[in-house]
């Protein structure tokens, strides 16, 4: 019976495309005004790590987390989920590189 190999070259390539896409997403939203302004305001109304919190430590937020991954979507709906507060957390340095390394999806933001 002949083997038929699951990646192709061709599929490499597709990943890859995928990736650039996920990327240019990533700039489109982390460059904008709009993200700046929402995650600065994000910040200073949830100034402590969420996630530390809830372990009952007090530790300083620095970054502002997706919960869910904006790059799993397009067009308006990506934007939507983008800049939803309620999508938000505030975590501090060592939270956010945890989640990111747990998460199966690396490219998660
Ligand atoms: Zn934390
Ligand atoms: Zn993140």
């Amino acid at each position: 019976m002949p083997y038929i190999r699951r990646h192709t070259p061709r599929e490499g390539r597709r990943e890859r495309e995928l990736a650039d896409i996920k990327r240019r997403k990533r700039r489109k939203v982390y460059a904008s005004a709009r993200w700046r302004r929402m995650s600065a305001a994000y910040l200073l109304r949830h100034p402590l790590c969420e996630q530390c919190m809830q372990r009952g430590l007090t530790v300083p937020a620095v970054d502002v987390h997706h919960r869910v991954s904006f790059t799993a979507f397009d067009g308006m709906q990506m934007l939507a989920v983008a800049y939803n507060p309620d999508n938000l957390v505030a975590l501090c340095k060592e939270c956010h590189t945890k989640i990111h390394l747990h998460a199966k999806e690396k490219d998660a933001v």
